[in-house]
């Protein structure tokens, strides 16, 4: 697969994806995507047969020398703040923070974004893949394609954590333990974690499982349940809405929608509290949580093969992109 950048405002022709005899091409015009067509290799392009997509994916990617703040860094170079979101939620959901990132040398970082051909409103570009690497270690992220976005985490080619956050972007806005209530004030015990994000985002299942409540609690507004296995819960709250046609009892697995984020019960505003309990004590979702509920995901894959396919992918994307001004306009 070659893919390069796409300039707004040029009429460019690039091969998508060259495989067997078909190859893709996307024209683009200086207003919008014009469509595709695809094209049998020795044919002639005058008699293309259109396919007419409504979306179109693209991936972007960059490489960045971290120098001082990543943040700055990141949006110095152009990448979506969808996608620095997405990477700082993934980072808040390591156990132990494994670099100190004002020390990483490199990062290198790639996301997908989607045009679409019926000008609706796509989706925020999503987080694909990142390298951070400095002298003593490699660290990398995958989110996984397809149905279950969970987040394989690999440090020098080893996989150490796999994980599926109840929401891919959000901010995690107060931990788990002893806070300052922020309604009631005081020192009151936080039996979860808070991830402010803007209303009506969805909220997926963290693990596989089954509902095993849907409805209102006290302060907690409109809450869902997962029953992991017996003795093991995660609890979502203050939710707008559940999901149509979720009911007590459907089987589920991780990365299913349940939700989406509300005000609903005692908030100071849209956010998710998540919690995890086990016989009904609560654990840290970031830490004992996580593991208990990770166990499941991802047990079969062939991590190995995932890890190159993601380098690869990110080398195509990259490769392309030799001139940094156009990098730059890409966007
Ligand atoms: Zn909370």
């Amino acid at each position: 697969m070659n893919r390069k950048f796409l300039l707004a405002g040029f009429i460019i022709l690039q091969p998508l994806t060259v495989e067997a005899s078909w190859q893709e091409r996307l024209l683009l015009s200086p207003s919008k995507v014009k469509g595709m067509q695809s094209v049998e290799q020795g044919q002639s392009a005058s008699s293309p047969n259109p396919l007419n997509p409504r979306v179109i994916t693209l991936d972007f990617g960059r490489e960045i020398s971290t120098v001082s703040s990543l943040d700055v860094s990141m949006e110095d170079e152009g990448v979506p703040s969808s996608v620095t979101e997405e990477f700082e939620t993934v980072l808040e959901w390591l156990q132990d923070p494994p670099l100190d990132l004002s020390e990483s040398d490199n990062l290198q970082i790639s996301w997908k974004k989607d045009i679409d051909l019926n000008d609706n409103e796509p989706p925020e570009p999503r987080l694909t893949y990142a390298k951070l690497s400095n002298q003593d270690q490699d660290i990398e992220l995958i989110v996984s394609e397809g149905k279950n976005n969970a987040v394989l985490l690999f440090k020098d080619e080893m996989l150490i954590d796999s994980f599926q956050p109840p929401i891919m972007d959000a901010q995690l806005t107060s931990r788990f333990g002893i806070r300052r209530h922020p309604v009631y004030g005081g020192a009151r015990r936080h039996n979860g974690i808070d991830l402010a994000a803007p209303l009506g985002t969805p909220i997926m299942a963290t693990a596989p499982g089954r509902v095993a409540f849907i409805g209102r609690r006290s302060g907690y507004g409109l809450v869902i349940e997962i029953e992991h296995d017996a003795d093991t819960i995660s609890r979502y709250t203050h939710l707008s809405r559940s999901a149509s046609g979720l009911a007590v009892g459907d089987t589920i697995n991780s990365g299913d929608i349940l939700g989406e984020v509300g005000t609903s019960g005692v908030t100071t505003g849209p956010n998710l509290h998540y919690e995890t309990r086990v016989n009904d004590r609560p654990v840290d979702p970031l830490t004992e949580g996580k593991r208990i509920l990770s166990g499941t995901i991802y047990q079969q894959q062939n991590y190995q093969e995932v890890l190159y396919e993601a380098r690869e992918r990110f080398q195509s994307i990259i490769g392309t992109s030799t001139d940094p001004s156009l990098a730059a306009l890409s966007e």
